[in-house]
């Protein structure tokens, strides 16, 4: 039979970590499809469980000096539900699976399950979202880009935690999303995209953008990002061949049973087009 542990505070939930080799479990919408069997038996666990969606610490939303911080136990439904969460999120939110499993699904669950289709990673991404994780002994805040760091990979130490995601001038984001998936509800994204702008007096002031499920990991570019920042939107316009072509060397997807990679860079680099031919200058 598998041990489990059902924590009711932050505190206590170190405390088991600290002394056991256990696996989390938020709403467990990753792990018990990862870890079912048979139909009709239980899923198989190799280590006991730790529950953790009784911590209200790890449930609340709050704004400090124009940081969002977002507690790792939140689910979907609760962001979507909170006056607080910027429209952004709410957008992407909305595209995730149905409303019974949004009910569940937590935001930290996505982020440590770190699939490169996980839709909330991308905004996060893009916004170069931090997280914080703690242990008993030490706290420490990395951003999401130093903790995913292949599919179903993260940096996460032995005794550690997700507790927050923290992210930075939060607000007054214009954006545009798209996710395509096989139908409207309930499909993990064959290709995504995100851009973020800020343009004044046709100036673009600041630009993010980030692609899933073309890659390993979330595929965003800082660099390429600030060489257009400062630039009008006439010469991006002018630009767009080179800028899909620079991207085009980074996006790197695979053929697997939601899709090809020649459909997922074809769609992706289409995005990005009509992102910068059309959306900037909305
Ligand atoms: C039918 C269906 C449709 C889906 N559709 C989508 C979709 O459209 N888009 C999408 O992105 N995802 C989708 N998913 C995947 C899943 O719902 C999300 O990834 C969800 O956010 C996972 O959250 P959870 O709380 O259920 O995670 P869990 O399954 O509880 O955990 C996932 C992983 O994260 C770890 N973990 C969880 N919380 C923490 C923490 N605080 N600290 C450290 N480790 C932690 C767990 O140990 C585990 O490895 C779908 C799943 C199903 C079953």
């Amino acid at each position: 039979m598998v041990k489990a542990f059902t924590p009711n505070t932050l505190e206590e939930a170190l405390d088991v970590l600290s002394k056991n080799q256990v696996m989390i479990l938020n709403g467990g919408t990753d792990l018990m499809v990862k870890r079912k069997t048979w139909s009709g038996v239980v899923p198989s666990f190799e280590k006991p469980v730790m529950f953790i969606n009784k911590i209200s610490e790890l449930r609340s939303i709050s704004i400090k000096n124009r940081t969002l911080y977002i507690g790792s136990g939140c689910t979907f439904n609760e962001l979507n539900n909170s006056l607080i969460i910027p429209k952004y999120l709410k957008v992407v939110i909305k595209e995730i699976a149905s409303p019974a499993i949004r009910n569940v699904a937590s935001i930290g669950g996505n982020i440590c399950n770190a699939s490169p289709a996980g839709d909330i990673i991308l905004p996060l991404y893009a916004l170069d979202a931090k997280l914080k994780l703690m242990s008993k002994e030490r706290e420490r805040i990395i951003p999401i880009k130093e903790f995913i760091i292949g599919p179903g990979k993260t940096t996460i130490c032995s005794g550690e935690i997700l507790t927050e995601i923290l992210i930075e001038n939060y607000d007054n984001k214009e954006f545009y999303y798209h996710k395509l998936g096989t139908r409207k509800a309930t499909a993990l994204a064959k290709a995504s995209f995100i851009g973020f702008y800020e343009v004044e007096n046709s100036t673009i002031r600041d630009l993010r953008i980030a692609f899933g499920s073309v890659g390993p990991v979330v595929i965003s570019n800082r660099d390429l990002e600030l060489s257009l920042v400062g630039g009008s939107i006439k010469d991006t316009k002018f630009k767009v061949c080179e800028i899909v072509g620079r991207y085009s060397e980074l996006i790197r997807p695979i053929d697997d049973a939601r899709s090809t990679a020649k459909y997922r860079k074809f769609v992706s680099l289409n995005l990005l087009r009509h992102f910068l031919l059309n959306e900037l200058s909305k």
